[in-house]
C-alpha cells in the first residue's frame, strides 16, 4: 500500500469527563472537512490516495479517523490505531485548548513510529496563530504558534513535521502524494519536510511551515483562481455516526452551506468572527450547496441506517449567513425537491425575531431545532455584544420572546451560555434561575450548553494576552470536577481584561447547573454548537 493515514481530533483535557453531556457529537466535524479532498481522491481511486487505506468504503475510512475527548480515556484507542495502521501520515486537528493533547499524541506517535510517520498539525489553533499580516505577504507567528514554539526550543523540533494554517484540504492531498511517491519510503517525515516547497502550487488560502535546526520555513498557498470541482459532502465520505436526542436519536449529519468561515457579527471573544477568520461568508450558491448536503445525508442514512430517519445539523455560524435572500432561495429549492431530512441550525436572538415568517417557512421543509447564543444576561455589564443589534428591548426579554415564538411554531430550542465575559457571580446564578423558570413556562430551552469564555489567539486580536497554550486548560482534578457540566472551559486562559475563574464560584455554579439539569427536561446528549 502506497500510503497509510490516521487522522485525529486532539483531546481537550488530560483526564475527566468535562463536557460529556454537552459536547456530544461523535463525529470530528472539522477533521472531516480538512480531509474531504484527500478522501474524495481515495474514493475515486485516484493516484496515491487511490492506493491508500482510505480507498475502501466510508465505514472503513471512518475507522482511522478518531475523535479524542480526554487523553487518559482515549489514548489507548489512539495507540491501538497507530499499532494497527502503522500510518505514514498522522493528521492532527486541534483547537487552542487541545494543543497539549496534540503535543502528547504527536510525542507518542513519534515514540512508536519514529520518522516513518509524518506528523501534520492543522485546525483552529494553527490557523489562529499563523497568519498573514494585514495588507502584507509577511507571515506572522503568534506566541502560541506551534512553529514558533518549536523554533524557540520550547517544543522538540520534530514534534510536528509540518504545521498548516488555513483552509488546506487540497494541501492534505498533496502531502500524502509527497509520501506516496517518495523514493525513500522509510522516512515519511523527511519526505514531507524536504518536499514542502513542492506544495506551493496547491490553490487556497493556507500557510504551511516546518522547522529545521531552529530555522522556520514557510510555504503559502497559490492564489490561482482555478476552482476544483465541488467536493462530496462529508457524510458521503465518512458516514454518519452521531445521534442527538433533539432529533429523536436519529443519525445526524453535520452539514454546511460551504460559504466559508467568518461570521458577520464578529463578536470579540469568538473564533468564528470575521476578524478571527480573516474572511466573510460567500453566499453565492450557498442554498444550492446546503440542499445538496441535506439530500446526501438522506441518501447516506437510507443506505447505512435503513431503519432510521435522517437528521442534520447545519454548522454555519448563523444559518446561511442570516441572509433573508439566501434563506428564501433555500426554502424555494427545498419545496421543489424536499430533502427528506429533519434539521437544526443556528440563529442569533435578533435574527429569530426579525425572520419569524422565514422560520415558519423553514419548518415546512424540515426545520425542527434552533440553537441560539444567549451568552449572558446583561450585555451592558460585559461591555456589549456585537450581535445585540436591537438593544432598545432588554436582552432577556428578547430571548424570552424567542422561546415563546419557537414553542408556538413547534421548533425546539437550544441555548448557549458563556460565562467569564465580565459578569458577576450573582448574575450568573440569576441566569441559571431564569433558564429554570423558562423551562417551566415554555418547556424550553430543551438544551443548555454552558461554557466559560476562553481567550483564543484570534490571529493576534487577543488583547495582548499572547498565551502559548502549552499547559492543560484545567490544571488539576478540582478544576476538572468543577467544570464537569461545561463544554469549553479554562482556568488558565481567561479573556483579555477578565479575571481568572474562582474555583469556589465555579463549584457553586456546578451545583446550580446540576439542579437545572435535573429539572423537567433532560439535557443529556444535547445538540449544541461551540459558539454563537
Ligand atoms: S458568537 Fe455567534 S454571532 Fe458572534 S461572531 Fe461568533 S458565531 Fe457570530
Amino acid at each position: 500500500m502506497a500510503l497509510r493515514v490516521v487522522a485525529i481530533s486532539a483531546p481537550h483535557y488530560q483526564t475527566g469527563r468535562i463536557g460529556e453531556r454537552v459536547l456530544s457529537s461523535s463525529d470530528p466535524v472539522s477533521l472531516f472537512n480538512a480531509c474531504r479532498h484527500a478522501a474524495a481522491a481515495a474514493a475515486r481511486r485516484s493516484g496515491v490516495w487511490g492506493e491508500s487505506n482510505w480507498n475502501g468504503t466510508r465505514i472503513e475510512r471512518r475507522r482511522s479517523m478518531l475523535l479524542l475527548h480526554s487523553l487518559e480515556a482515549d489514548v489507548a484507542m489512539f495507540e491501538a490505531a497507530l499499532d494497527e495502521v502503522r500510518p505514514h501520515l498522522l493528521l492532527i486537528g486541534a483547537m487552542s485548548l487541545c494543543l497539549p493533547g496534540a503535543i502528547e499524541c504527536a510525542r507518542r506517535a513519534r515514540e512508536m513510529l519514529g520518522d516513518r510517520v509524518a506528523i501534520v498539525l492543522g485546525g483552529w489553533h494553527a490557523s489562529e496563530t499563523i497568519f498573514r499580516a494585514p495588507g502584507s505577504a509577511r507571515v506572522v507567528h503568534h506566541a502560541g504558534s506551534p512553529v514558533r514554539l518549536m523554533a524557540q526550543g520550547r517544543l522538540a523540533e520534530d514534534t510536528f513535521d509540518v504545521v498548516v494554517s488555513g483552509e488546506a484540504a487540497g494541501l492534505v492531498t498533496r502531502l500524502g502524494e509527497l509520501i506516496g511517491t517518495a523514493a525513500c519510503e522509510s522516512s515519511a517525515a523527511r519526505a514531507v519536510r524536504r518536499g514542502l516547497h513542492q506544495t506551493a502550487s496547491v490553490p487556497g488560502n493556507w500557510i504551511a511551515a516546518s522547522v529545521h535546526q531552529g530555522v522556520v520555513r514557510e510555504v503559502v498557498g497559490s492564489t490561482s483562481s482555478s476552482q476544483d470541482a465541488p467536493l462530496p459532502a462529508p457524510s458521503a465520505l465518512f458516514g454518519i455516526s452521531t445521534v442527538f436526542d433533539v432529533f429523536d436519536h436519529n443519525p445526524t449529519a453535520h452539514v454546511f452551506s460551504d460559504s466559508g468561515r467568518g461570521c458577520i457579527y464578529d463578536c470579540t471573544f469568538c473564533s468564528e468572527g470575521m476578524s478571527a477568520v480573516g474572511s466573510r461568508p460567500q453566499l453565492d450558491g450557498a442554498a444550492e450547496r446546503l440542499c445538496g448536503q441535506l439530500a446526501t445525508a438522506a441518501t447516506i442514512v437510507a443506505e447505512d441506517h435503513p431503519v432510521r430517519k435522517a437528521a442534520a445539523f447545519v454548522e454555519d455560524s448563523v444559518f446561511l449567513g442570516g441572509s433573508p435572500r439566501a434563506i428564501e432561495r433555500f426554502v424555494t429549492l427545498a419545496r421543489a425537491h424536499p430533502p427528506g431530512v429533519t434539521f437544526g441550525c443556528q440563529f442569533t436572538i435578533d435574527q429569530v425575531l426579525a425572520r419569524r415568517d422565514l422560520l415558519i417557512a423553514l419548518v415546512e421543509v424540515g426545520l425542527s431545532y434552533v440553537f441560539v447564543g444567549l451568552e449572558t444576561s446583561e450585555p451592558l455589564m460585559i461591555g456589549g455584544l456585537s450581535k445585540n443589534v436591537r438593544p432598545q428591548t432588554a436582552w432577556l426579554h428578547r430571548m424570552e420572546a424567542v422561546l415563546a415564538f419557537l414553542s408556538s411554531a413547534g421548533i425546539l430550542c437550544g441555548v448557549g451560555v458563556l460565562f467569564g465575559l465580565g459578569e458577576d457571580q450573582q448574575s450568573r446564578l440569576r441566569l441559571v434561575s431564569v433558564l429554570e423558570r423558562w423551562r417551566t413556562t415554555y418547556g424550553s430551552p430543551c438544551t443548555v450548553s454552558f461554557n466559560w469564555a476562553v481567550q483564543h489567539p484570534l490571529r493576534g486580536h487577543d488583547g495582548g494576552r499572547n498565551y502559548r497554550y502549552l499547559d492543560w486548560a484545567l490544571p488539576n482534578t478540582d478544576w476538572i470536577s468543577a467544570f464537569e457540566p461545561f463544554g469549553e472551559a479554562s482556568a488558565l486562559y481567561p479573556l483579555a481584561g477578565r479575571q481568572h475563574p474562582r474555583l469556589s464560584e465555579v463549584e457553586e455554579l456546578r451545583g446550580a447547573i446540576e439542579t437545572l439539569n435535573r429539572s423537567n427536561l433532560d439535557t443529556a446528549g444535547a445538540a449544541v454548537s461551540r459558539n454563537h
